[in-house]
């Protein structure tokens, strides 16, 4: 890396340096159902380790012919979907035999997840939700969300995740100090959490109609807005109308991602575990086929919804405002990313979407089990974020399913919060 790109700020997430793979412990882990991409370097250490140790890691790695593709090679996966380096008792070959420094940069890197805004020269470094402990050590806290700075020196945190690209423009400057308000907004603790994210909501709103991105003055005017909403305490926040059906529209969605699933044949195990569960959710609450929903189906998924849920939701409010902050911590969405043209109010309708899926998840598993317990809660967390992660196919459903609340209404959505 260049002078000009040297990092001169390093920001983690508060639980960053604590955080352990919890390997053979794990609910379900991570050595499975992706492609595993293997970088160059690991490839020579791989090559040098078979020939001084007579290991056959390379065995297992298939060669891209692709040359200028540095993520063509990768392992491949076993017949049951896993890691072929991954050992009976759950931990990995690699580390066990040669330490995990020996591990490929992708290995390393999960649930780590980086992005480098270039211009401001500051990395962020958070973790995926998609990994059970990481989800466990972000939502299960009754602390605040935080990132905390930490000098270049002190740590090489930031040579190890995969980390995103960001272009900075003139205003980013303007455009962290709006992420860092809003972010303060979904903690600001006194205000109830639904009148929180409904302030978001509708802020989001206004900052996409005004193209903030681009234009410095309209930023400004949006950071100061900020403030004021803070010192005022969100009060001008017009109060939610209360509905239950729309949630119940979005828990529907599953539909669609199951049988996108099916189309795709992806029964890996992963895939497999995702579909077990949305098909139990579907049970609790009396769904036999697809085509014979109907209102009795609402009128059981809103009595398991009040009965488990609200409650378990109402005396852990922190697990609605760290789901929430773990996606709106990453200052990513405010910044024009070639790779995905999204605005602000996608990005906030896309963790909306997670969200209430999320919530559709434990709902119907509440409904089976007839209780809620923090472990079902974190399956419904990380299943539903690793799947909206897991590949560009089912990224894409879950934009579609974003675009598709944006579009029937932001009061659709409103009202999914009260
Ligand atoms: S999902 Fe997380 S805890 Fe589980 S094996 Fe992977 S890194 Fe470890």
């Amino acid at each position: 890396m260049n002078k000009n790109n040297t990092p001169l700020k390093v920001s983690l997430i508060d639980y960053y340096e604590e955080f352990e793979c919890i390997g053979s412990k794990c609910e379900l882990n991570c050595c499975s159902s992706w492609k595993i991409i293997i970088d160059d370097n690991s490839i020579d250490k791989y090559k040098e380790l078979d020939k001084t140790h007579g290991s056959s890691l390379m065995k297992n790695i298939i060669i891209s012919d692709d040359t200028k593709n540095k993520n063509s090679n990768y392992i491949e996966l076993n017949n049951n979907g896993y890691c072929p380096l991954l050992e009976n008792d759950g931990l990995c070959s690699i580390v066990k035999n040669f330490g995990a420094d020996t591990l490929s940069l992708t290995c390393n890197s999960f649930p780590r997840y980086g992005v480098y805004l270039k211009g401001i020269r500051e990395y962020y470094l958070t973790m995926t939700l998609g990994c059970p402990e990481a989800a466990r050590k972000s939502i299960m806290r009754e602390k605040p969300l935080t990132m905390n700075s930490t000098s270049l020196e002190k740590n090489r945190h930031h040579d190890t995740p995969d980390y995103k690209i960001i272009n900075s423009t003139e205003n980013s400057a303007v455009l962290l100090e709006i992420s860092e308000g809003i972010l303060k907004l979904l903690q600001q603790r006194e205000v109830p959490i639904k009148k929180r994210l409904a302030t978001i909501l509708l802020l989001c709103q206004e900052m996409d109609a005004n193209d903030i991105k681009n234009n410095n003055e309209l930023a400004k005017h949006f950071a100061s807005k900020i403030k004021d909403i803070l010192n005022e305490k969100q009060q001008k926040t017009p109060p939610l109308a209360s509905s239950r059906a729309s949630q119940f529209d979005i828990f529907t969605c599953f539909i669609s991602i199951t049988e996108n699933l099916s189309i795709s044949n992806n029964h890996t195990p992963f895939y497999a575990e995702v579909e077990k569960e949305i098909r139990k959710c579907f049970n609790g609450i009396g769904v036999k086929t697809f085509d014979s929903i109907d209102d009795s189906h609402i009128t059981n998924y809103d009595s398991a919804y009040n009965k488990h849920i609200a409650p378990y939701l109402g005396s852990n409010p922190h697990i609605q405002e760290n789901l929430f902050a773990s996606q709106l911590i990453k200052p990513l969405y405010l910044f024009s990313n070639p790779e995905n043209k999204t605005t602000t109010l996608k990005h906030f309708f896309h963790i909306c979407t997670v969200y209430l899926l999320t919530v559709g998840l434990a709902t119907g598993a509440a409904a089976f089990n007839d209780k809620i317990t923090d472990d079902d809660m974190i399956k419904a967390i990380f299943l539903m974020h690793r799947f909206s992660e897991k590949n560009p196919q089912v990224e894409n459903i879950f934009y579609q399913l974003a675009k598709d609340l944006g579009q029937s209404s932001v009061d659709q959505i409103y009202t999914t919060f009260s």
